[in-house]
């Protein structure tokens, strides 16, 4: 948590403020350091709670698709730039996103644009990550679906068909990687076994061992997962 301590000429009061993750805390100047931090473990429970309704508000923000957004891919974010190029591309460095498009000026809407192209991106990026995983996982096993396929699913990270066809939802390489690595684990998994028993998750836990805390992670934070 980032504390902002403002030392301002009142007399008494106190006051908190909550923006954006950032926690302003106005004392009166010659309050001691040990009094503030009182009057801040006293008020910690609405400190959170404060933050956890904000970051859940930022959630529910429709994406703009515009200049300076982040976007996150693999767990990392960037920040989107829209440049103008002589042909439409998509290029990720170090620390953004840039959507290259000819003729800017042209184009009606250039958010619904940008969206699908960015969603067109990201689902090609997906098949190409989750068939490298799910090779590499495969070959622990010495097993591979008899073939992969991108979906936009609703509700779920992934399905594995009887006949061994393994689907993934292109969303979850939004996600940090070893969450992507669970994923891939537990869907090839199901080709050993088309459920929950006990003996699957003995296979997941074979191939990632630490997957319990990724489980986790999805479960709390899938719903983010979005672009
Ligand atoms: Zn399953």
């Amino acid at each position: 948590m980032n504390f902002d301590i403002i030392r301002t000429n009142r007399k008494k009061s106190v006051s908190i403020e909550v923006n954006d993750g950032i926690v302003k805390v106005r004392v009166p100047k010659n309050l001691s350091e040990k009094k503030i931090q009182t009057i801040i473990n006293d008020r910690l429970a609405w400190i959170e709670k404060k933050i956890d309704e904000q970051s859940k508000q930022v959630i529910d923000m429709p994406k703009q698709y515009v200049d300076g957004e982040f976007f996150s891919y693999l767990g990392d974010e960037y920040q989107l730039q829209i440049i103008e190029d002589s042909h439409e591309h998509i290029v990720l460095n170090e620390k953004y996103l840039q959507v290259m498009l000819p003729m800017i000026s042209h184009i009606d809407d250039i958010s619904k644009h940008v969206s699908s192209l960015l969603t067109k991106w990201y689902e090609q990026q997906a098949l190409s990550i989750l068939t490298k995983k799910t090779k590499k996982f495969g070959d622990v096993i010495n097993n591979r679906p008899a073939s992969i396929k991108i979906r936009d699913y609703k509700s779920r990270w992934g399905s594995c068909s009887s006949k061994g066809v393994i689907t993934y939802n292109w969303r979850i390489i939004i996600g940090p990687e070893h969450v992507v690595d669970y994923v891939v684990v537990h869907e090839l998994s199901h080709l050993l076994e088309h459920n929950h028993s006990k003996s699957f998750w003995k296979c997941v836990e074979q191939l990632f061992p630490d997957y319990k805390n990724s489980r986790k992670w999805l479960k709390i934070n899938g719903q983010k997962l979005r672009i």
